[in-house]
C-alpha cells in the first residue's frame, strides 16, 4: 500500500482507520424538520457524520433540484446543535467556496467525478473531498481523478465506490466490491461504499452494505428518511429511519467479523 493516508475529519473522526464510519442521511435536504429528526436519530443511534444534499445532481431538470443555500444552512445549523459533522455535495465550481463553509466533508459526484476544473477547485482547500466514482469509469480513470485533486495540494481524499453501469436493469446500479478490495490493496486513499445508488432499492441497501465491508471498505454513505414514500428525491432506495439501529446492528456484524468496530 504505497503511503496509505487516512483522512482525519474531526480530532475523533478518522477514515480508513480502524474504526468503519456510517454517513447516513437523506438524499437531500428537504427541510429543518426532516434534517432534524434525522440528526436525532443518528445521535441515538451513535453515528457521528449526516449527509444530506442541498445541490442535487437530477438526471431530469424538471426534478427537484435542492433547496440550495438553504439547505446548507439547515445542515449546518441541525448538525451543530446535534454536534454532528456534515457531507455535502458541491455541484459547480462557483459554489466550492460557499460549500466548504458550510461542510466538513466536500462530496464531488459521481456525474462530476471527470469535471476536472471543480477536482482544480477542491484540491485547492485543506478539507476533506469524497470523490464518488463514476458510474462509467474505470478504477484507473477513478485514480486520475483523485490524482487531478492531489495534484493541487489537497491529499485528504476518500474514495466512494457506488455503483457502476452494466448490462444488468433488474438493480440501478452493480455494486463493484471488486474495485473496493483492488483499491485497499494499491490505492493510498479510504474507499467507502455507498448501497443506496449502488442497488437503488431499499431492500437490498443492507446486503449490499454488509458486502461493501467485507470487501474492505472503510465506511459507508447511506440514505435514510423518515418516510420513504414522501421523498422528494431517490425515496425509492432510502430506508427508513426507524430501520437505523437494525441496519448498524447488522453492519457491526460484520465489520466485528472482520476485525473493525463501527459506529
Ligand atoms: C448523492 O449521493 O446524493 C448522489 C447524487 O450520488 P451520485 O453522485 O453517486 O449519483
Ligand atoms: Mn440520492
Amino acid at each position: 500500500m504505497n503511503d496509505y493516508q487516512p483522512v482525519t475529519i474531526a480530532p475523533d473522526v478518522t477514515i480508513g482507520g480502524e474504526t468503519v464510519y456510517l454517513m447516513a442521511g437523506p438524499c437531500s435536504v428537504e427541510s429543518y424538520e426532516q434534517t432534524a429528526v434525522i440528526a436525532t436519530t443518528l445521535v441515538k443511534a451513535g453515528i457521528k457524520i449526516m449527509r444530506g444534499g442541498a445541490f442535487k445532481p437530477r438526471t431530469s431538470p424538471h426534478s427537484f433540484q435542492g433547496l440550495g443555500v438553504e439547505g446548507l444552512e439547515i445542515l449546518r445549523d441541525v448538525a451543530d446543535q446535534h454536534g454532528l459533522l456534515v457531507i455535502t455535495e458541491a455541484l459547480a465550481v462557483e459554489h466550492v467556496p460557499l460549500v466548504a463553509e458550510y461542510t466538513d466533508i466536500i462530496q464531488i459526484g459521481s456525474r462530476n467525478m471527470q469535471h476536472y476544473p471543480l477536482l482544480w477547485r477542491v484540491g485547492e482547500l485543506d478539507k476533506p473531498v469524497l470523490l464518488k466514482r463514476g458510474f462509467m469509469s474505470t478504477v484507473a480513470e477513478w485514480l486520475q481523478a483523485a490524482e487531478h485533486i492531489a495534484s493541487r495540494g489537497n491529499r485528504r481524499i476518500i474514495l466512494c465506490e457506488r455503483g457502476i453501469r452494466t448490462f444488468e436493469t433488474a438493480t440501478r446500479n452493480t455494486l463493484d466490491t471488486n474495485a473496493i478490495a483492488l483499491l485497499k490493496q494499491m490505492s493510498p486513499y479510504p474507499v467507502i461504499a455507498d448501497p443506496s445508488h449502488a442497488t437503488g432499492r431499499a431492500g437490498l441497501v443492507l446486503p449490499a452494505a454488509r458486502a461493501a465491508i467485507a470487501a474492505g471498505a472503510d465506511g459507508l454513505l447511506v440514505e435514510f428518511h423518515p418516510d420513504p414514500t414522501a421523498a422528494l428525491s431517490d425515496g425509492e432506495q432510502s430506508l427508513p429511519l426507524d430501520m437505523l439501529p437494525l441496519f448498524v446492528e447488522s453492519v457491526r456484524g460484520v465489520a466485528t467479523a472482520v476485525g473493525r468496530s463501527f459506529v
